[in-house]
């Protein structure tokens, strides 16, 4: 089965922007946004929509995704000869499903040292609040039933369902939601730039010592586990200091808090490594892995567990929480073509080129006194926009602007979080494609004023 580069047909692209405003309840969407994209086709990079206008996908199919590239044949194949052999039957229970067992098996074996149990969600907003459940029953099983706490940190995204939009430090995802989950305690970041966050002293030990006092005010016998991203990444693309994780972990540890990895980005070869938490000292007890998985092509997520959780969680009355799709044959058979690209391709190591090609190519960007930074992660890079570097006064409707503009007029496809355009394009990506983005990045923010404003080009 093969899939054709040929850009589509002119499809009735007003028509189905009409439809969508009248007929679709969008996620994330702010009202006042009226512009649509219809995107009607991909191919390695690439996206078209509707209208035929073609487009270079900075950020993973705007979602930090898209690892093996937009329309690869093999994972097409691997979901059609799933399907045509079992389409769906239930992981409840006593039933199960080859596609399943042969991707748990082989995450574990990619997975750090005594981390071989795997649930499987759809996302990673379930994954999360599986991770908190799981956290609670461990501990409940284990004659802790007072550890419910969940710790996690201001500005990070970990989800929007009940458990993971609690945890979650986007004031959008809680306003006029509540009463939200309880017993969630949101700590400060690891933003080394935004010295004004750590009281003139080194980030890591002004974080280090809130989080120990935050331990000693709750009472560590009420606390079941902390969750944190290796790498923030709707935070802005936030790589800690090199000791942050080490210490985190060392405190949990003396403290009996379990801690909970949110790879739902930084997992499957997005900043370099199959578990970014591995590389950064975290030493996880459950790593949460969604989006990469399967590059988008169909939704799973892997909720992965250290034996001892696994042992305790299913043992006694058993674990009872699932979805109807956990462990979907389809979409797991198409992640172990997806995994098998990642491997094959070396998109891991490629992952870490490309973002040098971006480091490199960003340079011109110290020069603009509206870019505070320039941080990478692998694939994953985030441009942070202020009024200047001085009073760091963040720009929030000027990385809107950018993002706009670079939709616009360069057809560049990323994402604006707060005041950050953030990028994690495809892991195949082409050099001369990164010049062409990065291109497109230095002339519009070259262009941005202090007060939020675009000069004309
Ligand atoms: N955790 C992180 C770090 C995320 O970036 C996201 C989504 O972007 C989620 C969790 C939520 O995943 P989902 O949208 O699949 O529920």
């Amino acid at each position: 089965m093969s899939v054709s580069a040929e850009p589509p047909t002119k499809a009735p692209a007003r028509e189905l922007e009409d439809l969508d405003r009248k007929y679709v309840v969008h996620p994330h969407h702010r009202a006042e946004r009226e512009e649509r994209h219809v995107i009607v086709r991909g191919k390695g990079s690439t996206v078209w929509d509707a209208e035929g206008t073609e487009y270079l996908d900075a950020m993973g199919s705007a979602n930090w995704m898209a690892q093996v590239g937009h329309a690869r044949s093999e994972l097409v194949e691997a979901a059609a000869k799933q399907m045509s052999e079992l389409e769906y039957f239930t992981a409840f229970d006593v039933y199960t499903n080859e596609a399943s067992i042969r991707l748990a098996e082989r995450i574990a074996k990619l997975a750090p040292p005594d981390i071989d149990r795997v649930f499987f969600t759809n996302g990673g907003s379930e994954g999360n609040d599986t991770a908190f459940k799981a956290a609670r029953l461990f501990h409940f099983r284990r004659g802790e039933p007072d550890r419910t706490w969940i710790l996690s940190r201001e500005l990070a995204y970990h989800g929007c369902t009940y458990g993971s939009g609690a945890a979650s430090g986007f004031p959008p995802v809680h306003h006029g939601f509540g009463p939200h989950m309880p017993n969630v305690e949101r700590i400060t970041p690891p933003l080394p730039f935004h010295t004004e966050f750590f009281d003139g002293q080194d980030p890591t030990d002004f974080l280090v010592n809130e989080l120990e006092q935050t331990i000693e005010r709750i009472g560590a016998e009420n606390i079941a586990a902390m969750i944190g991203e290796p790498v923030m990444g709707g935070a802005g693309v936030v790589p800690p200091p090199d000791d942050y994780w080490p210490r985190v972990r060392e405190v949990l540890r003396a403290n009996g808090i379990l801690l909970i990895a949110d790879e739902v980005v930084t997992s499957y070869g997005r900043t370099g490594s199959w578990f970014e938490s591995d590389s950064r000292g975290m030493d996880a007890d459950i790593i949460v892995t969604s989006k990469g998985l399967t590059s988008g092509y169909q939704p799973l997520g892997a909720v992965l567990m250290r034996n001892e959780i696994a042992d305790v969680i299913t043992g006694d009355e058993g674990f009872f929480h699932g979805h109807t799709y956990s462990g979907h044959p389809v979409a797991c058979a198409v992640a172990m073509a997806n995994l098998d690209l990642i491997e094959q391709e070396g998109l891991r190591e490629k992952a870490k080129e490309i973002g040098e090609w971006f480091r490199e190519d960003l340079a011109p960007l110290r020069d603009v006194p509206t870019v505070a930074e320039v941080r990478i992660a692998g694939a994953t890079i985030g441009v942070e926009l202020v009024a200047d570097r001085e009073s760091r006064q963040p720009l929030l409707m000027g990385a809107g602007a950018v993002s706009a503009e670079l939709r616009q007029k360069h057809r560049v496809i990323l994402r604006d979080y707060n005041a950050t355009l953030c990028l994690a394009p495809p892991l195949i990506i082409e050099r001369s494609q990164v010049r062409q983005i990065t291109e497109a990045i230095v002339e519009v923010v070259s262009r941005l004023n202090a007060d939020e404003t675009l000069s004309p080009s």
